[in-house]
């Protein structure tokens, strides 16, 4: 599927030269020559990148960038940001502002192309990542992108390995778990005798999300646990 990509910069010829060097990749270019239009560009056509100049007519790039992020519909589009040597660089990369990349002029169109590539490529990976990444039962939530779980709205801590036992019983919900299974997915080995690890783990795991999850963990007699649907 063809990416679009939305270029705001006011200096003409920047402007002609990354368009020309976008579309010889086969990308659809859309152009704006201000911040006000950029951000309208933004809005309406949801591009899959925006390569957003900091200095600006209308608006200056920062002020496009906070809006973007502000929007839940364009919050998620990657932005490139370019800058002239000198300016404040080091706020665009502290990311308080959501930019994913930055390039100072004068920067080279292909070394650009490459960047946008790459970008594109690690988006795809992971499309609408707040939603794909947490797993939800009742109160209790894991996000599987930051290792992090929460009871009614708590966070609680759990080592990586609890976590990984956590989110493994989760995924099987209504399954049963072997501790060979479980040995395998969550330690990655197994050999005799690590059953008893296992158990321990469990017991530690249940004990830190609470009682009214503890249950939700049962143990099948002999065989291993299984997380109730
Ligand atoms: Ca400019």
């Amino acid at each position: 599927m063809t990416k679009t990509i939305l270029i705001v910069e006011d200096e003409k010829d920047i402007l002609n030269l990354i368009e020309w060097h976008l579309r010889a990749e086969e990308y659809e270019v859309v152009k704006a020559d201000d911040g006000i239009k950029g951000l309208e560009l933004a809005t309406k056509n949801l591009p899959d990148l925006i390569v957003l100049d900091l200095m600006l007519p209308g608006m200056d790039g920062l002020n496009v960038c906070k809006a973007l992020k502000k929007n839940p519909k364009t919050e998620n589009i990657p932005v490139v940001m370019l800058t002239a040597k000198g300016e404040e660089v080091d706020r665009i990369v502290g990311l308080e502002l959501g930019a994913d990349d930055y390039m100072v002029k004068p920067f080279s169109p292909r070394e650009l192309t490459l960047r946008v590539r790459a970008i594109l490529k690690r988006f795809d990976q992971k499309p609408d990542a707040s939603e794909e990444t947490r797993l939800k039962y009742r109160d209790l939530l894991i996000d599987t992108d930051s290792y992090r779980v929460w009871v009614r709205e708590q966070e609680i801590s759990l080592t990586v390995t609890e976590f990984k036992l956590l989110l493994e019983l989760l995924q099987n919900k209504g399954r049963v778990r072997t501790r060979d299974q479980l040995l395998d997915r969550v330690w990655g080995y197994h050999f005799d005798g690590y059953a008893r690890t296992v158990d321990t783990h469990v017991r530690r795991l249940r004990q830190k999300i609470g009682e009214e999850y503890a249950d939700a963990i049962e143990t099948v007699r002999g065989i291993g646990y299984r997380f109730k649907e």
